[in-house]
């Protein structure tokens, strides 16, 4: 028995019991293979952008913390990939970000969602092609993105 997951659309055997996250819209399969990869990564920058990637991948449905969370991880991704933002820099800068949030709106995912899914990626060479294929995906809503940004970045 399978399922498609319902961010990336790989289809997974179906885990009964498996681990889910609360607001993260990924199937327990997906989940999984996720949190074993991004063990396997360096903190920085790798598991950084392959959580930022992944979160984006999955927005989930439209509720406060999941748009919250993928307002953030998109700003992240665009920092990173527009702007050079060194990703080691990332969490003091999205910390500013959260203390004067901007009014962040749900997004409508784009479809496909990326090219590459997780279960592509066998290791820390592959994570630049899925962490841009991703945000690729959403490129057509940067302008509001970059909004976002720049409150973070203080411009
Ligand atoms: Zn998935």
């Amino acid at each position: 028995m399978t399922s498609a997951c319902p961010g990336c659309g790989a289809e997974l055997p179906i885990l009964v019991n498996g681990a889910t996250h609360e607001y993260v819209g990924a199937s327990s399969a997906c989940w999984t293979r996720f949190a074993e990869l991004s063990a396997t990564l360096p903190p920085a920058p790798l598991r950084r952008l392959v959580t930022d990637a992944y979160m984006v991948q999955h927005p989930g449905v439209p509720e406060r913390r999941a748009i919250q969370s993928v307002g953030l991880h998109l700003v992240a991704l665009c920092l990173v990939l527009e702007h050079g933002l060194p990703a080691e820099q990332l969490s003091a800068t999205l910390q500013r970000i959260l203390v004067r949030p901007p009014a962040w709106r749900w997004l409508d995912p784009p479809v496909p969602n990326g090219t590459i899914t997780i279960h592509e990626v066998a290791g820390a060479a592959d994570i630049d092609a899925y962490v841009r294929s991703v945000w690729q995906a959403w490129v057509p809503h940067r302008a509001q993105v970059e909004a976002w940004a720049a409150a973070a970045v203080g411009r």
